[in-house]
């Protein structure tokens, strides 16, 4: 083996964190692991993978599963167009009789990037294809010396190159793995730790002296700031929610709490507080009221509902409500 790789691998071996998707070889649960990291931090993540494999343990388990009870599993994790492809994807290996040790196989799964298909041909099967990850761009930029701005296709190209060059035929999966390790740990992005990087020889960047000021970035979106308000109507026991259309665009078929705009005859009560939530470019920031209403629904509010309290544990409700919903649970217990 090469000896950047074996360095790598060998380093690898003993610095890596314990996560429980590195202990299994089942590609299901390996790609589950990838979908789910794709927006979410791993500590967040392992609790959800845990419970999603209990409930789904194979892709035809998935494929069946009603689409209220996924979200339901899904919910929290926040983009939940995932969660739909993912069963979209498990429908398809289903079909297929299973899995298939193929890249393009994998890559042509519903919600299966370059990165995905590439972790999960890797580490499942044992195939040579280099992932291109944040962290896996981070290090390779370093490496090479590269000042390209990563947001730049021809960049990212150049990055893919650089990886494909030194990912080996033996072990591509724990090459892989190893290379986003050393980008979560090591070469992280204010205070790259050279001292203790395994490949700090090979390195062109820390030589040149501006590790840290790797890899250049110089598109960056403005977060789209956006303020709501949410009311909680309490009755009972029950609290008054309303569920997205099936069509929508965002979070179809999930439950949240009123916005104030929604129901113009509520009267505004205490004010609960604030909460901030962050979604690809926007940023919301909710103030949560309670609220009553001085009179019956009117009829046409049909996807408002009175849902009792102990029901929403079992429906996908919104992170947006959840949060503002546990503000007030908080409000009430002090
Ligand atoms: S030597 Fe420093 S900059 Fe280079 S790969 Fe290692 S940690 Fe990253």
């Amino acid at each position: 083996m090469p000896p950047f790789a074996r360095k790598l691998i060998d380093w690898y071996a003993h610095a890596h964190r314990p996560l429980p998707w590195r202990e299994t070889a089942d590609p299901w649960a390996i790609l589950v692991s990838e979908i789910m990291l794709q927006q979410t931090r791993a500590s967040v993540v392992i609790p959800y993978w845990q419970r999603f494999l209990e409930r789904y343990p194979t892709p035809a388990a998935l494929a069946i599963a009603p689409e209220q009870e996924l979200l339901t599993m899904w919910s929290g994790l926040g983009y939940y167009s995932r969660a739909r492809n993912l069963q979209k994807a498990a429908q398809a290996i289903t079909d297929a009789g299973g899995f298939q040790p193929d890249y393009d196989f994998l890559r042509a799964l519903p919600g299966v990037g370059d990165y995905t298909a590439a972790a999960v041909a890797s580490i499942a099967f044992g195939l040579k294809h280099a992932v291109l990850d944040g962290n896996v761009m981070r290090v390779a930029a370093r490496l090479a010396n590269d000042a390209g701005d990563i947001g730049a296709g021809v960049t990212k190209k150049r990055l893919q190159a650089a990886v494909d060059q030194l990912i080996p035929t033996p072990q591509p999966g724990l090459f892989n793995q190893a290379m986003m390790e050393l980008g979560a740990t090591l070469c992280v992005p204010r205070q790259p730790q050279c001292l203790l990087c395994p490949v700090a020889e090979f390195c062109e960047g820390r030589k040149a002296g501006r590790a840290s000021e790797l890899p250049v970035k110089l598109r960056r979106a403005v977060p789209i700031l956006e303020a709501m308000t949410l009311l909680v109507v309490e009755r009972e026991g029950e609290l008054l929610m309303w569920q997205r259309p099936a069509d929508a665009d965002r979070l179809a078929g999930f439950w949240e709490l009123p916005e104030a705009s929604r129901l113009p005859q509520a009267k505004l009560g205490e004010k609960l507080g604030t909460v901030r939530h962050s979604i690809v470019n926007h940023s919301y920031t909710i103030t949560v009221y309670l609220a009553r209403l001085p009179r019956a629904l009117p009829g046409k509010e049909t996807q408002l509902k009175w849902i009792k309290r102990n029901q929403l544990a079992e429906l996908p409700v919104s992170t947006t409500s959840r949060k503002a919903i546990q503000l007030w649970v908080k409000g009430r217990e002090s």
